[in-house]
């Protein structure tokens, strides 16, 4: 079946009980056992497994072309979850622009169960080679990044990374490009990550997150780790994801229409300074992004002239685009990343430019966006 089938379909049966065509939300922490050690249908208690949230995991596993799906209570959830199937002393090598939180949880959490971690510039593979150690274990990678839109290529990391003696799983953060756009594990990724909070539950309604692998064995242990960790997503927050799945493929094509159209206008505009979008000629790693993206997202950073002092005055002039965190919804949201998203990287490696203005273009009517954009920039 095809990408959108599959968004619509998979993990999803009506109910064989009495045919209700959505899946319902099973809202129960345990289940009836016909005897003792006798579950009914396998599920035992909620932690471990629940239908709707099984749905959601089956669903996600059919997207990303892999054959396991695991569902968090957040993104960072599911990132930590991934994180313990290390032992002590490991190294890890993650992309030196994570996402902040992501930044945070190794940096700040992490390194004090004693991982070890090194952040390099991953759309550069031959960084990525001179950073290994003989005790990295993992590789991380975020394509498009959080907010630079830096892009990887995740076939040539690949590459390099599963030619290490130790074979390093290979992690990929999906959340910015979404299975739509992009598919990590047939590029060769062992792992993928999403925060089902942006694009995938895509109505900004929920917090969850994702993983999803190919590999039985692998799966195994997430799945052991999910239950033993216990930072599982609840039924009624997996049914509102699946539901925003089922129109993630037409979603993701209006939001690129959209970035399209506003794109076009800033790359001419007098007050941006540097322009950044994957499908735009002037992306670094625009080749690589044509490649390995369907099409180039919803996501639109710049650098405004007049430093921080103008990036501020146009994100809190707009009228449509509301100024607020997080982005992926059906909504246009603006902010500026160094004083809002990523204030827990100030003063890292990771830290980003004060006039960054960070776009998530949404899926209104683009004249409309366009219309903002354009009197927000003369104010600034
Ligand atoms: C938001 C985000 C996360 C964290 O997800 P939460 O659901 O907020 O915990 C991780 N990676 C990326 C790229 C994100 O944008």
């Amino acid at each position: 079946m095809k990408f959108e089938t599959l968004a619509i379909h998979a993990g999803q049966e009506p109910d064989p009980n009495n045919g209700a065509v959505m899946t319902p939300v099973y809202f129960t922490s345990t289940y009836m056992q016909d005897g003792v050690g006798k579950p009914r249908q396998g599920y035992e208690y909620s932690r471990t497994q629940n239908p709707t949230r099984k749905a959601l995991q089956d669903c996600l596993a059919a997207l990303e072309g892999g054959s396991y799906g695991l569902a968090f209570a957040s993104g960072l959830a599911a990132t930590d979850t991934v994180l313990r199937l290390l032992n002590a002393d490991s190294h890890i090598l993650a992309g030196n622009d994570v996402y902040g939180g992501t930044f945070r949880l190794f940096d700040k959490v992490l390194r004090r169960f004693s991982l070890d971690f090194t952040f390099a510039d991953t759309t550069d593979p031959e960084s990525v080679a001179e950073a290994l150690t003989p005790q990295t274990r993992l590789v991380w990678l975020e394509t498009p990044t959080n907010p630079m839109l830096r892009i990887t290529d995740i076939r040539a990391v690949a590459e390099i990374v599963h030619a290490h003696p130790n074979n390093p799983l290979l992690v990929v953060d999906n959340t910015f490009a979404t299975p739509y756009l992009q598919r990590p594990l047939e590029l060769g990724a062992d792992i993928v990550v999403h925060s089902m909070t942006k694009y995938l539950g895509g109505h900004s309604d929920v917090v969850g997150g994702a993983v999803i692998v190919k590999d039985k064995e692998l799966a195994d242990k997430l799945y052991f780790l999910q239950n033993a960790v216990g930072a599982v997503i609840g039924p009624m927050d997996s049914f509102l994801v699946l539901r925003g799945i089922k129109t993630l493929p037409l979603r993701m094509d209006r939001h690129y229409e959209n970035a399209k159209v506003i794109v076009e206008f800033l790359s001419k505009h007098p007050k941006v300074e540097t322009l950044i979008y994957p499908f735009h000629e002037s992306h670094p790693q625009y080749k690589v992004a044509k490649q390995q993206m369907r099409n180039g997202g919803g996501m639109i950073s710049f650098i405004i002239k007049g430093g921080r002092e103008a990036a501020i005055k146009m994100v809190e002039a707009t009228k449509l685009f509301t100024l607020a965190e997080s982005l992926g919804g059906v909504e246009s949201l603006i902010e500026v990343p160094a004083a809002m998203t990523h204030l827990s990287v100030a003063g890292s490696q990771l830290d980003v430019d004060p006039a960054l203005v960070r776009l998530s273009v949404g899926i209104e009517n683009s004249a409309d966006l366009l219309e903002d954009i354009k009197q927000a920039l003369d104010k600034a």
